[in-house]
């Protein structure tokens, strides 16, 4: 995908603070972290969100999963972080191309706030 800005992130066209990478995904901090620690994983197949994502990439995601926890301590995250997938304009995501936040430390709130 041209356009896409994870895809340009994905072919190196445009920088990024890795965290990690291999052949199917790449780990990347967020540019405008949440909390002390905030990565995102990312495939680097051009996945739309999990709305696009079918039977195929039932590996593939299950690979993203299994990565977080080690990436999170490897990220000093030994207390436990929050994974958090955005999917489409009503799950307020913002980037359109699937990714999983991973996010700790410091205090992380409730995730959604109850009034
Ligand atoms: P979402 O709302 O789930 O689509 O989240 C998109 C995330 O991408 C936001 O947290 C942004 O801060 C982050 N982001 C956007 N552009 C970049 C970039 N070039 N490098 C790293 N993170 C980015
Ligand atoms: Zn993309």
């Amino acid at each position: 995908m041209g356009d896409c800005i994870f895809c340009k992130i994905a072919r190196g066209e445009i920088p990024c603070r890795k965290v990690y990478e291999d052949d199917e995904l790449l780990a990347f901090h967020d540019i405008n972290p949440v909390a002390p620690v905030h990565f995102m994983m990312i495939p680097k197949l051009h996945l739309a969100s999990l709305t696009e994502a079918g039977e195929a990439h039932t590996v593939l995601l299950g690979r993203m999963l299994l990565l977080a926890p080690r990436l999170a301590k490897e990220q000093g995250l030994e207390n436990g972080f929050r994974t958090v997938i955005n999917t489409g304009k009503g799950g307020g995501q913002e980037v359109f191309h699937l990714h999983i936040h991973v996010i700790g430390g410091g205090n992380i709130p409730p995730m959604v706030r109850r009034n």
